[in-house]
């Protein structure tokens, strides 16, 4: 950090400032974690400075011995955590691993099934202004009144639309899916079934939520959220389908040029970290914090979307309140908790006012926190939400809360 103090005073400040942001406020976005020192490291190696288009062993550039073992080792260690026999660690971020997987799977005008973003599912699985709902045919399937997928509607819709594949997998859906029931449906249509498991890829390894791989014809994922890597995504598979698909020629050269090596080295320290038992507790601890916030808000009569949470995160939904998201959002910050806006099924209010926020637990349970700090966050967000004079008193406690846990 020094040398960026020395070279660039504009974006050390910068730096500096988002370091004590991190640490002075209560990280309650779903998708963000805090990685380990080792994993920072990686990333700052001089494995940046390589370029290493190819796969080990088959590179176009010369030099490649180091990068090749250190990709070697995140494959190898990606197929162990997952237990699967496939496995690309290159793309370069999760939509990225999801278009090369759709690039590969499908042809542009095919249609596909995803779920419907304003009911949980992702940018990537067909909307409207992302490549996969431009260039391939999307329909979609939601959640029932209750919050809950419901299979026998998901049924309905591959039987209408006779997809040629469905994509399974959330960023904002609190409930264990059941990737078996997925599949049945998939077999059901003569549908390939696609799982992007981005947001639970940590619960995953840990066995907190049950594996997508023995069902999926492919998995994605990124690796920086639960699983708490470096910013970026993987694709993983059986040897059968990678044999029909080709997911490598699908990222390189399909959908990448030259693999970022410094953050293929980081994803093979955190895959190591994953293995480790304390890990599991770790992702243990995730879903216990989740459902002990979850308590703590609906205990100070706060509703959540589908009345709880399986996993790693929830939504509060708004609707009945004189808060909307995007409000409660801004309040939030302003008492140094972080979350974001985000709409509930069957949204009154627009994508960009929206009637929820999304709330998770993976960051907070690195720095140390556990069940009764989850009851803390949740009477600050408990008095926010009922008068907006009560920031100033919330942010005293957030403070002190975070005090209590220094990241660094
Ligand atoms: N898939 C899911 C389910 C996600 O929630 C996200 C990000 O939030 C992504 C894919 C995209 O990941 P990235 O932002 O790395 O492209």
């Amino acid at each position: 950090f020094e040398e960026i103090v020395k070279e660039d005073r504009e974006v050390a400040n910068a730096i500096q400032a988002e370091m004590e942001r991190q640490n002075s406020h209560i990280e309650l976005i779903a998708s963000e974690n805090w990685v380990s020192k080792a994993v920072m490291a990686a990333m700052g190696s001089p494995m940046t400075n390589k370029y290493a288009e190819g796969y080990p062993g088959r590179r176009y550039y010369g030099g490649c011995q180091c990068v090749d073992v250190v990709e070697n080792l995140a494959r190898e260690r990606a197929k162990e955590l997952f237990h699967c026999e496939y496995a690309n660690v290159q793309p370069h971020s999760g939509a990225q691993a999801n278009l090369a997987a759709m690039f590969a799977m499908v042809e542009p005008g095919d249609k596909v099934l995803g779920m419907n973003l304003d009911h949980g599912g992702h940018l990537s699985h067909g909307s409207p202004v992302n490549i996969s709902g431009k260039y391939f045919d999307f329909a979609s399937y939601g959640v029932n009144d209750d919050g809950f997928i419901d299979y026998d509607k998901v049924l309905e819709a591959a039987k209408q639309h006779q997809p040629k594949l469905i994509i399974a997998g959330a960023s904002a859906y609190a409930r264990t899916i059941d990737f078996k029931r997925f599949r049945e449906i998939a077999d059901e249509v003569g549908a390939y079934l696609m799982v992007d498991m981005a947001h639970i890829a940590g619960l995953v390894a840990a066995g907190e939520h049950p594996s997508p791989i023995p069902y999926a014809h492919v998995t994605t994922t990124t690796t920086h959220k639960t699983l708490r890597g470096p910013r970026g995504g993987m694709i993983l598979s059986s040897k059968e389908m990678d044999e029909k698909f080709n997911f490598n020629k699908a990222v390189f050269p399909g959908t990448q040029g030259g693999p970022l090596m410094h953050v293929i080295a980081a994803k093979a320290v955190c895959f190591k970290e994953a293995l480790q038992p304390e890990f599991k507790e770790y992702q243990a601890q995730i879903v216990k914090n989740a459902k002990a916030l979850c308590k703590g808000l609906m205990d100070r009569g706060i509703k959540i979307v589908s009345g709880g949470t399986d996993n790693h995160l929830m939504l509060v939904d708004l609707t009945g309140c004189d808060v909307s998201g995007k409000e409660l959002e801004k309040r939030l910050d302003e008492a140094h908790v972080t979350c974001n806006k985000n709409t509930i099924p069957n949204d009154p209010r627009s994508p960009f006012v929206t009637s929820g926020v999304r709330l998770g637990t993976p960051a907070v349970t690195t720095r140390g926190m556990k069940e009764p700090d989850m009851d803390q966050i949740a009477e600050i967000i408990a008095m926010v939400i009922q008068d907006e004079a009560n920031i100033e008193k919330a942010r005293t406690r957030a403070l002190a809360l975070a005090a209590k846990y220094p990241l660094i």
